[in-house]
This record gives structure tokens, C-alpha cells and sequence, in this order.
């Protein structure tokens, strides 16, 4: 079991300064969102209404090489998805490379951490819209959040960046009044300015988030340095919505129309294909296992739920009558909201892994409760029941962490490292060779690999004695 104790003071300082310069930005994955002096975000979108949505997720839960990286695939936009996965895998390569080498830090001391989270903006009629919010702890005190969002025009099939919202015979304009506004802050430096907006080739990185609020308006986000001294952070700019009209593309002006009044449905063009019912297994009667009495095991799935893995999983736990706990991480949760419910229905525990994955000793209290109290209402709002249970991502747990929640933590006895090996027969042998009675074992189910280990591992553990018992059930009756 690792514990994290010690907080390094410049990291610390960093993340704090860090929440203080979002405070004042529009990421959705950060507290304090929504309502501010430039207007409020638009509607929320229901990702469980996107037929077909796949969440692609690739997290680590190694604390010597925290990463957690998700992004959504919507078919029909396949090109919007190329786009994201293009800049998150290069993102994720070079954070491996430079920060994950072996001996290249110490788990006793905070190192590096990468995580890319994503919210919708925008998907219904013809416009789907999606920000990645990238928060990058690999460098010096400088680093920190950046955004980007990417846009697809279901009507033309194409996909769009930010300054796709704007007509290209109003971009001139419309940067002119962006720096003539942003001048009049304090922090921005007019050569930092310039260089940024001025050249072409610059100002598609600098004015890479664009999004609307739910009165039409355009906001326009600049991470932090871009056009500023860092010590400022982020800035953001609003324009209303008479004043954005005049400069919108056609496609700006539907994803305009799609912010303010959503429509009911989103088609980008996709064939439709019959939606995957999640299991319908239901438990029969209470566990009456006695693990002081008899082996048990609790198995642990973290990270998910994810799209087919879970169900696949759901199926082959049936066929044993296994019970485990799923540790499932918010941003699924609300994708896939029928397969948490499936997975209460079929008598299995469901603990709250976070929203979007992050080490949680290095945020604030109020950035922790944020992570796993909105998680617990999804939680609740799929399965009717808020969970009792969390799991810290990466294992790292210290007091100010406990503190901020009313959940019991849960850490594990047997790391897989199935996150490592994508390798059905290694997962299996690794579980099968270390458990022992009344172990908590640590797998994921957005892994295909891990959840194909799962039959042989029922089989040859139900062979020698085994069984398969809830997180809480285990430490109720062990
Ligand atoms: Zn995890």
C-alpha cells in the first residue's frame, strides 16, 4: 500500500496557483465554472444521448508516472476524432518519454503528471463540439492547463478548428477587436500579443478555443503565457452576441443556433447502427459469503465504465456469480450511465474513482470535493445509490485528501500492472499466482485484455476455493 505524505511546497504552490488562474477561466473540469462576469457557459450536454459513443481512455495508475488521458470518439466525426487523438497521443509520447523512464523520479517525491480531460460543448442537430482541457505537470512552475476545442460540421462532413467558427473574410476583424480588448488587461504584453495573433501561422495555436454561451456569445480563451505574463494566468474574452454574429462562418452561425437551442438529437451522418443494451443480469438475494469462514477475493475494475468492455465483463461475472467492485471515473459514468446501472443491478459494488482521473493530493480541498462529489451524484443519478467507497487514481491518498470526504478509501493488496501488458494470459497468470485469501485486487475494464483475463481467473480461483465478494462486503464479514 503506498501512502503520499509529503506535499512538495513549489508544487504545491504551483497547483495553487494554477486553481487561482482558472477560477477565472471556463473549463468545465474545474470548479468554480459557469457563472461569471462575461456570461454563463451553455446548456450541458447529455453524453448518454450520443448513439454509439466510445470514451478512449489511456490512464496509468503507477505514481512514479501519473498520466490519465481520455477523449471522445462519436461516429460520424471520425475526422474530429482523428484530430483529438492525434494531439493527445503526442501529448501522452512525450510526457512518457521524458517523464516516465525508469528511475527518472521517486514516488516518495511529487514528480511529473499528465492529465487530458474532455467535455462537450456542443452535439446536436449538425454540430458537434468538444474541449480537451490539458493539465501538464511536467515542467517548471510556468506549466499547467491548456484548451483546445475541436469542432465537426455534420452537414459537410468536415472537421473544424476554433477558428473555423469565424468567416475567413472576417478574421482580420475579428482578431483586431480581440486585441484591442485584450490590451486593456492588466498582465497582457503587447509583443507577446502581437507575435501571438498577428502571424497566421501563430494565431491557429493561440485561438484555439472558441466556444459559446448560452445567450449566443463568443468566448475566446488563452491559456496561460500565451499572450500574457504567466503570473496572470488565462484570459478570457467575451464577446455578445450581436457582436460575434457579424463575424460567424456558416457553420459558426448552426453551432451559434446549437448552443443557445439545442436540438434534441445529434446526427453528424453516422450509419445507424443498433445501440448496445447493456447486461441485464439482476442479482439473486443478499451475499451471505462469511470470508472469516470461507476465502474470498475482492476483485477491483477501475477506470471505467467503458464501451464493450464492461458488458463483456458483466457477462462472464454472471456465469460465476462473481461479485467485485467497479471504481468508476465520472467522465464515463455520464457516457454510459446503463452500464453502471447494470452493474449495481447485478448485485456488484460501484465506488467513485474521481471525475477525470487525477492525483488528488495535489489539488485543493475544494478541487478534491469537486472531483469525487460530482462523481458520486452521477453515480447516484445512474444506479440510486451514492457509493460509500473511493479510490484514489494512482493509489495516492494523504489526510488533507481523507479529510475533504465522507468516503472510506480503498487501496489494494495485488497490483496486475495489467495497464502495463496488454496480454490476457500474463493478466490471469499475475492475479492467479499472487492472490491470497481476502486479497483487494487491482484490475481496469477499459482494457479489452484485462477483461478477456477474467474467465480464467474465476475458473482456476473458483477451483481452489475462492469466492468473489464486494470491496465492502469483504470488510464487513473478514
Ligand atoms: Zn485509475
Amino acid at each position: 500500500m503506498r501512502k503520499f505524505t509529503a506535499v512538495h511546497p513549489i508544487l504545491l504552490a504551483t497547483a495553487l496557483s494554477l486553481m487561482a488562474a482558472c477560477s477565472s477561466g471556463t473549463v468545465a473540469s474545474q470548479p468554480g465554472e459557469g457563472s461569471s462576469a462575461t456570461g454563463s457557459a451553455a446548456a450541458t450536454v447529455d453524453p448518454s444521448k450520443i448513439s454509439g459513443l466510445d470514451i478512449v481512455s489511456d490512464n496509468s495508475e503507477q505514481s512514479s508516472c501519473p498520466y490519465a488521458t481520455s477523449y471522445p470518439a462519436v461516429p460520424g466525426a471520425a475526422a474530429m476524432t482523428a484530430a483529438m487523438k492525434h494531439d493527445v497521443d503526442r501529448r501522452l509520447a512525450e510526457f512518457r518519454a521524458s517523464a516516465c523512464q525508469p528511475g527518472s523520479n521517486s514516488a516518495a517525491e511529487q514528480g511529473p503528471e499528465l492529465n487530458i480531460s474532455h467535455e462537450f460543448l456542443v452535439a446536436s442537430g449538425d454540430v458537434l463540439g468538444v474541449r480537451l482541457s490539458t493539465q501538464d505537470r511536467s515542467t517548471s512552475v510556468g506549466d499547467g492547463l491548456s484548451t483546445r476545442t475541436y469542432w465537426y460540421d455534420g452537414k459537410t462532413g468536415t472537421y473544424r478548428t476554433a477558428l473555423g467558427l469565424i468567416a475567413d473574410g472576417s478574421r482580420d476583424a475579428f482578431v483586431s477587436a480581440l486585441k484591442k480588448e485584450l490590451r486593456r488587461r492588466e498582465g497582457v504584453v503587447a509583443s507577446t500579443l502581437d507575435a501571438a495573433l498577428d502571424d497566421p501561422a501563430n494565431r491557429a495555436a493561440a485561438v484555439d478555443d472558441l466556444a459559446f454561451t448560452s445567450d449566443g456569445g463568443l468566448r475566446v480563451s488563452f491559456d496561460r503565457g500565451e499572450v500574457g505574463v504567466p503570473a496572470a494566468g488565462r484570459y478570457t474574452v467575451t464577446f455578445s452576441e450581436k457582436t460575434a454574429t457579424a463575424w460567424l462562418s456558416a457553420f459558426g452561425k448552426r453551432a451559434q443556433r446549437q448552443s443557445v437551442h439545442p436540438d434534441a438529437h445529434l446526427d453528424v451522418g453516422a450509419t445507424s447502427t443498433p445501440a448496445e443494451s447493456a447486461p441485464a443480469q439482476a442479482a439473486v438475494g443478499d451475499d451471505n459469503t462469511d470470508c472469516k469462514k470461507v476465502k474470498c477475493v475482492a476483485l477491483t475494475f477501475d477506470d471505467g465504465p467503458a464501451a464493450p468492455e464492461t458488458s463483456t465483463l458483466l457477462t462472464y461475472l454472471a456465469q460465476y456469480k462473481a461479485r467485485v467492485t467497479f471504481f468508476t471515473v465520472g467522465q464515463n459514468v455520464v457516457a454510459h450511465p446503463d452500464l453502471v446501472r447494470a452493474e449495481a443491478k447485478a448485485g456488484h459494488e460501484v465506488g467513485n474513482h474521481s471525475w477525470n482521473h487525477p492525483d488528488l493530493t495535489r489539488l485543493s480541498t475544494r478541487e478534491i470535493r469537486y472531483q469525487l462529489n460530482r462523481t458520486s451524484a452521477a453515480i447516484k443519478a445512474a444506479t440510486g445509490k451514492a457509493p460509500t467507497l473511493f479510490r484514489p487514481p494512482y493509489g495516492a491518498v494523504d489526510a488533507k485528501v481523507t479529510a475533504a470526504t465522507t468516503l472510506s478509501p480503498v487501496l489494494w493488496n495485488v497490483d496486475t500492472e495489467d495497464w502495463k501488458y496488454p496480454d490476457a494470459k500474463k493478466v490471469a497468470a499475475t492475479v492467479i499466482s499472487k492472490v491470497s485469501r481476502n486479497d483487494v485486487v487491482l484490475m481496469h475494464d477499459i482494457h479489452p485484455t484485462s477483461v478477456a483475463a477474467v474467465p480464467e481467473i474465476l475458473r482456476v480461483l473458483t477451483a481452489r476455493g475462492y469466492h468473489f465478494v464486494t470491496v465492502s462486503h469483504l470488510r464487513a464479514t473478514d
